[in-house]
């Protein structure tokens, strides 16, 4: 493992659970962060995220953009950009979107399906991965996060 590598691990077993870590990397996020969300569909990334945005102090609802790859929220301690391009055909249509206003600005950016996006993701990000394990339970998750 990289020295400059810092890993953190959970395992979950509910989605209240799941919620509650988003909550807390909400909590302590700063501006110009970039979260990636990475895992198959139904493993909780929304879930996530939804803690996500309950940590930095959004109220309403946040639900998976469905018809726009790109959800701002601006009631929150930091603007809040929520992706999710698991639609997305060709990276170009992050650009029309204007994608870069928002990775290098001053809000906490989190992108579900970011590894369909790999060749315009800034190397400075934080790596988030959810995994099932039916062994462990139908419910179980275990969540790792990475930055490089
Ligand atoms: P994704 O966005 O990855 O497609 P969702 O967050 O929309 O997934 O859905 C996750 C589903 O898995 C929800 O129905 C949730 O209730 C369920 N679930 C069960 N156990 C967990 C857990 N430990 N963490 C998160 N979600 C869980
Ligand atoms: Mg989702």
């Amino acid at each position: 493992m990289a020295e400059t590598e810092n890993i953190r691990v959970w395992e979950t077993h509910s989605p209240e659970e799941t919620f509650s870590i988003g909550e807390l990397l909400g909590r302590e996020a700063l501006a110009g962060q970039i979260y990636t969300l990475i895992g198959d569909l139904g493993v909780g990334k929304t879930v996530f995220t939804q803690g996500v945005a309950a940590g930095l102090g959004i109220t309403g609802t946040v639900n998976s953009p469905t018809f726009t790859i790109m959800q701002v929220y601006e009631e929150g301690r930091l603007p809040f950009y929520h992706f999710d391009v698991y639609r997305i055909g060709d990276v170009e249509e992050m650009e029309e979107i204007g994608y870069e206003e928002y990775f290098y600005g001053e809000g906490v950016c989190l992108i579900e399906w970011a590894d369909l996006i790999r060749e315009i993701l800034p190397p400075r990000h934080i790596r988030i991965t959810i995994k099932k394990d039916l062994e462990k339970g139908f419910d179980y998750r275990k969540i790792e996060m990475s930055s490089a």
